[in-house]
Order: C-alpha cells, then structure tokens, then sequence
C-alpha cells in the first residue's frame, strides 16, 4: 500500500493528508534512539488519539525529524505581526515544534500565505500559541466527537 493510501485509509480526513504529505520514510534509526519530550508526547498523541502501532508512530516521528528543517526554512514567521525579536524557533505548526515559549499574543497569522501550509493542507494559525496542526486537528475532532 503506497504510503498516502495508507493515511487516507487509516488517517482521518484533513490530518491524514497532512501527515501523508509529510510522508513516511525509514523506521527510527539507531543514531536517533532517544526520543526527545516533544517526540515521546507526539508518539502518544498518535498512539492513543489516532490509533497508530508504536512502530508507525515511531516510522512517523523519525520522518517529522526528517521534515523539520525544510519546514523551518520554507516558514514565513518572521514576517508576521505577532512574531517577537527575541524568538529564535520557527515551523511551530510542525508536529515536533507546537507552541513558541516566547510568543504569547496573537496580533495577526500569516501562515495561510506560507507554501508549507498550502502544500499541507492545513486549515488552522496560531501555532505559536495554539499548538501545531495536529495537536489542533486532533482537539477539533475530539470536541466534536463530545458535542455528538
Ligand atoms: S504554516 Fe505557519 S508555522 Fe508553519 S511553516 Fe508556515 S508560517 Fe511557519
Ligand atoms: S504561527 Fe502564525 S501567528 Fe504565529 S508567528 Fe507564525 S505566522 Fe505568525
């Protein structure tokens, strides 16, 4: 099964296409064995919101590491009206980045002009304050899911 079929059959929607573009690669490699806090918390995430196996977690986090930094370098925060000098992270809609630690108010989000965010897909902002994309898909489902 090609690696978007996999998404679309056991992702859901929006985020599935999201991860599927971010694609899946080779398995976490030993040169990679200890797992960061934001990585243990997104294997979570992905185990226990979405479903996925520790293997598929762990073949999707090694290629969100591998991602990261075409991500970062193609991202357009540093242009927005909310982004803070003393800010030194960009990408945070990236699963392995979320929430900045130096931004805190929202005074405009440019991310639906950044070419990241149209390849991907993505349909929220703020994630310098909100959290990344799939923190805030799986929130949206999960709200939806106790409003019936
Ligand atoms: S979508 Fe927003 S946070 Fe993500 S890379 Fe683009 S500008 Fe940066
Ligand atoms: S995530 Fe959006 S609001 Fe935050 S700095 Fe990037 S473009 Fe601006």
């Amino acid at each position: 099964m090609k690696r978007r079929d996999f998404f679309q059959t056991t992702g859901c929607g929006a985020l599935g296409f999201m991860l599927a573009t971010l694609g899946l690669r080779l398995p976490l490699g030993a040169e990679d064995a200890t797992p960061t806090e934001r990585e243990k918390m997104v294997m979570k995430l992905l185990m226990e919101k979405m479903g996925k196996t520790k293997a598929e977690a762990e073949t999707m986090i090694d290629d969100f590491q591998n991602k990261l930094p075409m991500v970062q370098e193609m991202c357009v925060c540093k242009d927005c009206p909310s982004w803070v000098k003393d800010e030194t992270v960009t990408g945070f809609c990236h699963p392995l980045v979320g929430k900045s630690k130096v931004i805190t108010e929202e005074k405009g989000c440019i991310c639906g002009s950044c070419p990241i965010y149209k390849k991907m897909k993505m349909v929220n902002g703020y994630y310098c304050t909100r959290g990344a994309e799939l923190e805030l898909q799986i929130e949206k489902k999960e709200k939806q899911a106790q409003a019936g």
